[in-house]
C-alpha cells in the first residue's frame, strides 16, 4: 500500500506501474504501458503486424469530436483477434492431434448483442464460418438478417415457440444451417408439427444436463439442479418420439453448457468425457449426430493469477482445445466412431478484451487532518484536551491503546456536542485531531510486526474517494451484482508514483456505486493506488475487459443512461478511424424510458414560467432563458458535462 504523502516520486518507473497494476497478467497482450507513462493499445493490424496507439491519444481524437466522457471503448481490431484466436486454437489442437472432425464457433449473441460487435464478428468470422447461437426470437431474427455465409451454424437454444421454430424453418429452406435445441420435452411435438406442415425435415439436437458440476461464480449452469436441458429419461423420451416419427436421422446434435467462467480445467475435461458418453449411447440407438457442441464457459484471466481462485482460470485457450479434442477423440477411437464436428460457444472469451470502460474523475474527498490552528479557550472541556493531547503523541509501541483513546475522547467529545455543551468550531477541530490520529496511527502501521485485529481496516477507512463520471450499474453491472472483478486503472501518469490510496464512486446517489475491490500484483485490495487528483488537469480511469455481458444489462439507476460508445479501427500506418460512433442516451431518452413524455414536460414548465411572467415574478427574458436551459438540459448528455 502506498503512503498518503503527496510527494512526487522520481525514483518511479513505468515498470513499477506494470507490477503494481499487474497489467502484464491480466491484459493478453493487448495492453502495456509506453515509456510515456500511457496505457498502449496493441493491436493487430494487416500482415501480422502489431501497431500499438495510446489511450490518451484515442481520448483526445474523441473529446476533439465532441464526444465526451464517460466512453465506452470498442476495439475492433481486437473483435477481430478473438475470433481469430479461438479458431486458430482449435485448428491447432485439431492438426496435432491428428482428429478427423473439423471446428465450428458459434458466438452466442447475448453476450454482447450490439449490432456492431455482432456484425463484426460475422463479417470477419467468415473466413472460418463462425456463425451465432440465438436464445431468443430476437436474437434469431438477429442472426437471419446478419449472417450470409451459409457453412456457418446457427445454433437455437431456449424455449421456442412455433413462431420462433417457423422462422428457424425458413432460415433452413434458405440454405442455412439452423438446429433447433431441444431443452424441454414439449418442445419437440411442436417442431414436428411446424415442419410437417411446412414439409422441412429439421435439425435436430438436444442439450443434455450432465451431472458434472463445476466451480466457480457461475456454477449454476452445471448439475442435476440445472435449470436448462434435458435429463437422461427425458432424452429417452425424445429418442423414441424421433425414432416413432421417423426423424432419427435427423437428430444432428449433442449440446451442453456447463455454466460460464469455468476456473478449473479439470470440471472442463469432467464435463467432455460426460458429454461423449451420451453422444456414444445416443449413436448407438441409432441417432447419426455428426457434430458435439460443447457450449461457453472458456473463461477470461480477469485478475491474472492464472488460478481457480477468484475471477481467473487455471488454463489457457491452447490447454482448452487440446484437452477438448483430444477427450473427443479417445472416447470415439474407442468405440470406432467417426469424429464429430466441434462446436464451441465461446462468448466471454471472444470479446471480453475488445472494450475499456473510460471516465474522468470529477472530485476527490480525503479522510485527512486539515491544518487548522486551534486555540484552545480557557474553559475546554476535558475529553477535546485529552483528544489533542492523545493526537499528538502516537507511540508505536503502545498503538492500540493510543487508538482506544482517541475512539474514546472522539466519542465523548460528539456527546457534548450533542448536549450542546461546545459548539460548531470546537466539534470541527474535534473530527480534525481525531483524523490526524488516526492518519498518524495509519502511518506506522507498515512498520509494526504485528497489526492489531482491530485496525485492520484502518488504512481503507481512510482512503480517499475519488468520484468517477460514471454509474456502476449502467456500464459494470456485475460489478454491482456478482462482484465481478474487472482490472482497473490509469490510462496516464503512469511513469509518476502513485500516492493516493483511494476508492473509486460512481456518480449516482447510491452507497453500492462504488468500486472497492481491486486487482493488483499482490493480490486483491479494497484501495488502489491512484495519483493525486489535480482539479484543473483531467484525469483518466480505465476499466477494462468489459466487452463481455455489460452492456445490456445495465440499468437506468438514478436515470443515468447509455454512456457514448465509440468503435476504433486501428490502421497499419498507426493512425486510427471511428467506424462507428453511438452517442449515449439524452435526458430525454432516459426519461422516456420511465413513461415522462418530454414534449409534455416542457409544454407543464413553460406555463409555469408563462403564469410567473403574468404574476409579475419573472421577466420575459428570463422565462426565454429558463425554457432555454430546460430544453438544452432535455437534449444533454446524462452524465456530468463539460
Ligand atoms: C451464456 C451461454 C454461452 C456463453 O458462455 P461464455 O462462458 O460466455 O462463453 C454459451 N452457450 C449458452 C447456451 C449460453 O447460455
Amino acid at each position: 500500500m502506498t503512503k498518503q504523502t503527496d510527494i512526487k516520486n522520481n525514483e518511479w518507473s513505468v515498470e513499477d506501474s506494470t507490477t503494481l497494476y499487474g497489467i502484464s497478467d491480466w491484459s493478453g497482450g493487448y495492453f502495456s504501458i509506453s515509456d510515456a507513462g500511457e496505457i498502449l493499445v496493441h493491436a493487430p493490424v494487416e500482415n501480422d503486424e502489431t501497431k500499438e496507439i495510446s489511450l490518451m491519444e484515442i481520448v483526445d481524437g474523441l473529446e476533439q469530436r465532441g464526444l465526451q466522457m464517460p466512453v465506452l471503448l470498442r476495439l475492433e481490431n481486437l473483435i477481430d483477434e478473438r475470433i481469430k484466436v479461438i479458431n486458430t486454437a482449435f485448428a491447432n489442437a485439431i492438426k496435432v492431434a491428428n482428429y478427423k472432425g473439423e471446428y465450428r464457433g458459434a458466438f452466442p449473441i447475448k453476450v454482447n448483442q450490439q449490432n456492431h460487435v455482432v456484425s463484426e464478428i460475422v463479417r470477419f468470422g467468415k473466413k472460418y464460418h463462425h456463425g451465432l447461437e440465438v436464445g431468443s426470437k430476437a436474437e434469431l431474427l438477429i442472426a437471419l438478417s446478419i449472417i450470409s455465409d451459409k457453412e456457418s451454424n446457427i445454433i437455437c437454444n431456449g424455449y421456442k415457440d412455433a413462431e420462433f421454430i417457423e422462422l428457424g424453418l425458413q432460415a433452413q429452406l434458405l440454405g442455412y444451417n439452423c438446429f433447433f435445441v431441444i431443452e424441454t420435452p414439449e418442445e419437440l411435438p411442436l417442431i414436428i408439427e411446424q415442419s410437417n406442415k411446412m414439409n422441412i425435415e429439421p435439425m435436430i439436437g438436444a442439450r443434455v444436463k450432465l451431472s458434472t458440476e463445476v466451480e466457480g461464480h457461475w456454477s449454476k449452469d452445471s448439475g442435476e439442479r440445472s435449470l436448462f436441458g434435458l435429463s437422461a429419461s427425458q432424452l429417452v423420451e425424445i429418442l423414441d418420439e424421433l425414432k416413432n416419427t421417423n426423424l432419427l436421422h435427423r437428430f444432428k446434435l449433442l449440446h451442453f453448457h456447463l455454466g460460464s467462467q469455468i476456473p478449473n480445467i479439470r470440471n472442463i475435461r469432467a464435463g467432455i468425457l460426460e458429454a461423449c458418453r451420451y453422444y456414444i449411447a445416443l449413436h448407438k440407438e441409432g441417432a447419426p449426430l455428426g457434430y458435439i457442441d460443447i457450449g461457453g464457459g472458456l473463461a477470461v484471466d480477469y485478475d491474472g493469477t492464472r488460478s481457480t481462485e477468484g475471477h481467473s482460470r487455471n488454463y489457457n485457450i491452447h490447454e482448452y482445445c487440446a484437452d477438448i479434442v483430444e477427450a473427443i477423440q479417445e472416447s470415439f477411437d474407442q468405440h470406432e466412431i467417426p469424429h464429430p464436428t466441434i462446436i464451441s460457444e465461446s462468448g466471454r472469451a471472444a470479446v471480453a478484451h475488445t472494450s475499456v470502460l473510460l471516465f474522468n474523475i470529477l472530485d476527490v474527498n480525503k479522510f485527512e487532518s486539515k491544518n487548522m490552528e486551534i486555540n484552545f479557550p480557557e474553559d475546554t472541556p476535558e475529553p477535546v484536551l485529552n483528544l489533542f493531547e492523545v493526537a499528538q503523541n502516537i507511540t508505536p509501541k503502545r498503538i492500540q491503546e493510543c487508538y482506544n483513546d482517541i475512539m474514546h475522547y472522539r466519542n465523548q467529545s460528539q456527546e457534548l456536542f450533542i448536549r450542546g455543551e461546545i459548539n460548531l468550531r470546537m466539534r470541527a477541530a474535534v473530527e480534525n485531531l481525531y483524523l490526524l490520529g488516526l492518519n498518524k496511527i495509519s502511518e506506522t502501521l507498515p512498520s509494526l510486526k504485528k497489526v492489531p485485529p482491530e485496525l485492520e481496516n484502518l488504512q481503507e477507512s481512510l482512503s480517499d474517494i475519488y468520484y468517477g463520471n460514471f454509474s456502476i450499474f449502467q456500464s459494470l453491472p456485475d460489478a454491482w451484482a456478482i462482484e465481478q472483478v474487472f482490472p482497473v486503472m490509469p490510462i496516464h501518469r503512469l511513469n509518476e508514483k502513485p500516492t493516493r490510496d483511494a476508492v473509486i464512486a460512481d456518480i449516482t446517489c447510491d452507497g453500492d456505486g462504488r468500486l472497492d475491490n481491486f486487482v493488483t500484483s499482490e493480490g486483491y485490495s479494497k484501495t488502489i493506488p491512484l495519483h493525486s487528483f489535480d482539479k484543473n488537469k483531467e484525469y483518466y480511469i480505465g476499466v477494462f475487459l468489459v466487452g463481455a455481458y455489460q452492456e445490456t444489462l445495465g440499468d437506468l439507476h438514478n436515470l443515468f443512461g447509455d454512456t457514448n460508445i465509440a468503435s476504433i479501427r486501428i490502421n497499419s500506418d498507426h493512425s486510427f478511424d471511428i467506424v462507428h460512433e453511438f452517442e449515449g442516451d439524452s435526458i430525454s431518452d432516459v426519461l422516456s424510458y420511465v413513461e415522462y413524455e418530454p414534449q409534455t414536460l416542457i409544454k407543464i414548465f413553460r406555463q409555469k414560467a408563462e403564469s410567473a411572467v403574468k404574476d409579475g415574478i419573472i421577466t420575459v427574458a428570463q422565462r426565454q432563458k429558463m425554457l432555454g436551459l430546460f430544453n438544452d438540459s432535455l437534449m444533454g448528455y446524462t452524465y456530468f458535462e463539460k
